[in-house]
């Protein structure tokens, strides 16, 4: 009798369970991700709704809802009780991230027949606004959206090993990964990508400024002198003088040839000016004044699909594989597959790690809780595989803060700002610092401020003269007003000091100099013209300067000071080239020279040579 009741409850507990594992396991294998590679097809998303059909009118219907740049809009269209097609349309998300929502969720949603799909990670507005679009839109078809139960065809997938030979792997496609891996593929190489986001691009995307570059034809036509030495001594001086010199000169010699590259492959960056701590005008941008990153990569991503080198998405390394102490490929997964790629030789091109907190605060424990401006990617993995094969590290402490960050949205409000003419104040409506002293100078004047903070003051002006500030304004980061004292008052900052404040610093434009701070630059307009702005900021994690130790051949050094036969790495994930502190246009510089040569030394070494 006692026995009987316990195989009761015992049976009653395993239905439990297994209505457990159903409901629990479903959710997770319905988030279901995108194929690989890239230059695959889909796979043809065809409906799968286990059979179960949606109560609607055949049509199809419309729903909107506001995403991270403005409206997106959904058009989902229902045949014989199926969700027939899924397209949505949201032209301001951005580049490489929302975009990516945009483009692929609506395959997701069409294949599992439901909102329940894997959303885009570092797009998560974009990514919430599209489905709330959907759900609208299948709301306007008198579908109730939760009712939709469909798991997609994603609870089958089950990992299937894949062995994959190449001459070279390439982890990361950022800047420096997809530079290296054009420049094998140039030299005939078979290499492929692997890039554990569900898009390219990485923290280079979000490159807004320029590339350095010096002795370049572009300066030449301009009648701008530059030179090497003038561009590695500006370096060395921005990064404290704590960078690897021999890395520093190697950059500066080859920036002209890399800007020849770029024109080769058809991203010009013909525009040169002045930036942050350049003795002459060397930071080089696209004509049409585009973000360098966004431009860049859209470049180097034609150029990747033109020469046909195949990127694997959503697939992350996750080691790298050694015989006899040499590289020969890595280990990597992606939501299908477990995958050994055997190659001759390894590129690691994964970024730094500014996005990873729990790695930062270990080098860095006062960083703890400051906000990113970093690529969700950005979070360390090739430091730590290079490590694990003996890799040896530099400056690992050295982290950039970039000083203005609007915090709620981790937003970068670009130096050209402040450039410009902008000025920065506390919650008392005064200045506090000069606003154009390097990064590091500036966010630390900012710490000392109360609450840590601080505004971004600039006038109608500086609004029509560019046009990065539409962005801030269209994403509701901006406070408006029509005069100083209605700017102050939605601040909650006493409005005659920080008129007093706006007075003197217009006084100091006039005169052309700055008795306060000894601001010198920036000053070329006053803040006299109304409607007023404000943005409030603090300090982001923006550059990590440090990582594995590299010589001027990318080749990846150990612990006693040997090369990693075949391991070789370019970029943020290295360290040594910037030192104590990045100046501005130096990242790109520092990827597509530093990529070139990770391709050709890869190339090399894969040779014999
Ligand atoms: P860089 O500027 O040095 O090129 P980026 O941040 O632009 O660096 O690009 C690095 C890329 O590497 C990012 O797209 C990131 O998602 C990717 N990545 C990081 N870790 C891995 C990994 N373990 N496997 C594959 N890709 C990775």
């Amino acid at each position: 009798m006692k026995k009987i009741k316990w195989q009761g409850i015992i049976s009653l507990a395993l239905v439990i369970l297994m209505m457990f594992v159903v409901v629990f396991g479903v959710q997770q294998f319905s988030k279901k991700t995108a194929d690989t590679p890239a230059e695959g097809t889909q796979g043809g998303a065809q409906a799968n709704n286990g059979g179960a059909t949606v109560d609607a009118a055949d049509g199809t219907y419309t729903g909107t809802a506001r995403g991270f740049g403005g409206d997106i809009v959904a058009e989902v269209t229902i045949a014989g009780g199926q969700i027939t097609a899924v397209k949505v349309t949201g032209d301001s998300e951005t580049e490489g991230l929302g975009s990516v929502a945009v483009e692929k969720l609506p395959e997701r949603i069409l294949k599992a027949q439901s909102l329940n799909v894997d959303t885009i990670s570092g797009a998560s507005i974009s990514s919430d606004a599209v489905l709330l679009a959907v759900a609208n839109a299948l709301q306007e078809a008198g579908i109730d959206p939760a009712s939709l139960t469909g798991t997609g065809d994603s609870a089958s997938v089950q990992k299937t090993d894949e062995t994959i030979d190449v001459d070279v792997v390439v982890v990361g496609a950022g800047g420096a990964g997809m530079a290296a891996a054009l420049t094998l593929k140039q030299n005939g190489k078979n290499v492929i990508i692997l890039e554990k986001m569900p898009y390219v691009g990485g923290n280079t995307t979000k490159a807004t400024g320029g590339m350095n570059a010096a002795e370049t034809h572009y300066q030449a036509e301009q009648d701008i002198e530059d030179s090497v030495e003038q561009f590695v001594e500006d370096t060395m001086k921005g990064g404290k003088e704590m960078n690897n010199i021999d890395l520093v000169t190697t950059m500066a010699e080859n920036s002209s040839d890399a800007i020849d590259w770029l024109d080769s492959i058809g991203a010009p960056l013909p525009k040169v000016s002045f930036s942050g701590g350049a003795t002459n005008a060397r930071i080089h941008s696209p004509e049409d004044g585009s973000g360098v990153g966004e431009y860049l990569v859209a470049a180097f991503s034609k150029n990747l699909e033109e020469a046909g080198i195949p990127v694997y998405l959503e697939t992350k390394a996750t080691e790298i594989i050694t015989v006899d102490g040499k590289a020969a490929g890595v280990k990597a997964e992606s939501p299908e597959k477990n995958y050994t790629i055997n190659a001759k030789a390894v590129v690691l091109a994964t970024g730094g790690f500014g996005a990873n907190e729990e790695m930062y605060t270990t080098y860095r424990p006062d960083l703890k809780g400051t906000v990113t401006t970093n690529a969700p990617g950005a979070t360390g993995d090739g430091i730590v595989m290079a490590e694990a094969v003996g890799a040896d590290l530099v400056d690992i402490e050295q982290i950039q803060l970039h000083p203005t960050v609007e915090q709620s949205t981790s937003m970068l409000i670009t130096e050209g700002v402040r450039g410009d003419g902008a000025i920065l104040v506390n919650q008392s409506g005064k200045r506090f610092t000069n606003e154009m002293l390097t990064r590091d100078k500036v966010s630390a004047a900012e710490l000392e401020q109360e609450g840590c903070y601080a505004y971004v003051i600039f006038d109608q002006n500086l609004r029509e003269g560019l046009k990065a500030t539409e962005k801030y304004i269209k994403n509701g980061l901006v406070t408006e007003a029509a005069t100083i004292e209605e700017l102050a008052e939605k601040l909650a900052i006493d409005p005659a000091t920080l008129a007093e404040t706006l007075k003197n610093w217009n006084s100091y434009v006039a005169e052309g100099s700055d008795p306060e701070f000894g601001r010198d630059t920036g000053m070329e307009a006053d803040l006299s013209t109304a409607p007023y702005y404000a943005i409030k900021i603090a300090p982001g994690i923006h550059h990590t300067m440090g990582g594995i130790k590299i010589d001027t051949e990318t080749q990846v050094i150990n612990t006693e000071g040997e090369a990693i036969a075949g391991l070789f790495a370019a970029g943020e994930v290295t360290g040594g080239v910037h030192g104590g502190n990045r100046i501005g246009g130096n990242a790109v510089t520092d990827i597509v020279v530093f990529g070139r040569i990770a391709g050709q030394s890869a190339t090399d070494y894969v040779d014999g040579k």
